[in-house]
Formats: C-alpha cells, sequence, structure tokens
C-alpha cells in the first residue's frame, strides 16, 4: 500500500454502507447483491416494454419521454441508503463512481444498442439544479452521473444548456399533482441548436413520479430533440402518474 493511502486510510477510514467491512466506502461483495433490472417499462404506468422500443403503453401515447432505463430499484434498501449518502449529509460524492457503475452494468448487460453502437447523434444532458440546491450539496449529483456515463462510453455531454430557471421545492414532501404544478415552467434550453435532431438522454438519480424528466423532455422535444430517454439509478416504486402538461 503506498503512503499517501495508508494516511488516508488512518486519517479516514473507510467502512462500507452495506456491511460496515474496512475498505471501501460500497464493497465488491455488497455491489453483488444489488439486483440489476434486465427489462424496460413505461415510465409512467411500469408496463413491461421491449428494451429500446419507442413504441409507447396505450395510454402514454402522448408523453414526451420515449423510455426509461433505471438501473435498479429504489426499494432496495442499500441503494436507497447509498444514494441518500451521496445527496445529502455527509454529502459523499466518491459515491458517485460505484453508484455509475450500476448504471453502466445494466447497459453491458442488457447490450444497451444506444451505448454499446449506435451512439450517433446521442447526448447526455444532466437534469440541472437550481443554483441554491448546487451550492447547498456542492455538486449536482446528476451531472456527477452523466460525467462518468460520457467519458466511459465516450457519448458527448452537454453541460449546463438545460438550466433550471425557477426555484421549485425540493419534491420529496409534494403529492403527485403538487409536483408536476411545482415543477412546470421550470426550465429552460440555452441553446436550442445543440439538441436538435439529437436522441437525449436525461440523466438523474432517482426517478419517482417522472413529473421532472416529462418537464424537461417537453422542453428539448419543442427544441426539436428527436428522441428524448431518461437514465438513472433507481427507480421509486410507483405512487402516481404523471399527466401531459
Ligand atoms: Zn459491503
Ligand atoms: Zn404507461
Amino acid at each position: 500500500m503506498d503512503l499517501k493511502k495508508f494516511l488516508l486510510d488512518i486519517i479516514f477510514p473507510q467502512f462500507c454502507l452495506g456491511c460496515g467491512q474496512e475498505g471501501t466506502l460500497f464493497c465488491q461483495d455488497c455491489f453483488s447483491t444489488i439486483e440489476i433490472l434486465e427489462h424496460q417499462f413505461c415510465p409512467f404506468c411500469k408496463k413491461p416494454k421491449k428494451v429500446l422500443s419507442k413504441e409507447k403503453c396505450r395510454i402514454h401515447q402522448t408523453m414526451n419521454l420515449d423510455g426509461l432505463f433505471a438501473a435498479t430499484s429504489y426499494k432496495n434498501s442499500l441503494v436507497k441508503n447509498l444514494i441518500r449518502n451521496f445527496k445529502y449529509e455527509p454529502f459523499l460524492k466518491e459515491l458517485r463512481g460505484p453508484l455509475t457503475s450500476l448504471i453502466i452494468t445494466q447497459f453491458l448487460l442488457t447490450k444497451n444498442k444506444y451505448f454499446i453502437k449506435d451512439k450517433k447523434n446521442l447526448l447526455l444532458v444532466p437534469i440541472p439544479l437550481s443554483n441554491f440546491r448546487k451550492r447547498w450539496r456542492g455538486f449536482n449529483q446528476s451531472e456527477e452521473i452523466a460525467k462518468i456515463l460520457s467519458r466511459f462510453f465516450k457519448i458527448p455531454l452537454l453541460n449546463n444548456g438545460l438550466i433550471k430557471i425557477k426555484k421549485a421545492q425540493p419534491q420529496v414532501e409534494l403529492s403527485m399533482e403538487e409536483r408536476e404544478r411545482n415543477i412546470k415552467d421550470s426550465f429552460d434550453l440555452k441553446n436550442p441548436q445543440a439538441v436538435q435532431g439529437k436522441i437525449i438522454c436525461l440523466v438523474d438519480d432517482v426517478f419517482t413520479t417522472g413529473a421532472t424528466m416529462e418537464e424537461a423532455a417537453k422542453v428539448l422535444k419543442k427544441a426539436g430533440a428527436k428522441e428524448a430517454w431518461g437514465i438513472v439509478i433507481a427507480r421509486e416504486e410507483l405512487i402516481g402518474r404523471v399527466s401531459r402538461a
């Protein structure tokens, strides 16, 4: 072990958030217990759909979001714990690597053709945070995930293109209808030309009702984006439906 790592370890010893063993924040053993989802579902009602099919379920035909890639379920308590430690105190930014590797694992497992061979016109767009939120956390978690995906799959990233113009309340405590109202008209696109004809992959950490992703997809499609997909680490269990804004 090199001296630098040794010193870091005695000053800030790291323990796995899953099993407590010393070494890393998230050990290989715990990583392998997380179930990676190999199927796709309608983002709004969880009806199963063919992987990468643009066909939408019958009742959600008019939605702007074409589909969702969720690596795992937010019901998994270990996943929930990791994401909480990443987004909230103690803001463990270094968890971005292990968390994003869940997405990468899914894409490799399911041979996601968009990320493996048909990369043409693909553009990663992180869901933005308000400046207030970003200052509070010190980073935008979606941006951190998107940066790693961009590096790994060699796909361009549009950073600070989609911006948050309205300071919405945190969505956590809100009902479904309140979430939709809260997020409406809260995004703007700085350079619409950058998304024209592109297949956009919106990146976020957790997918809940889809109100945020749908609103972002709406703005992007309006500007001429060809497709809009969502990519998240984990999906929450369905708690309501989002209607077309
Ligand atoms: Zn562990
Ligand atoms: Zn549906």
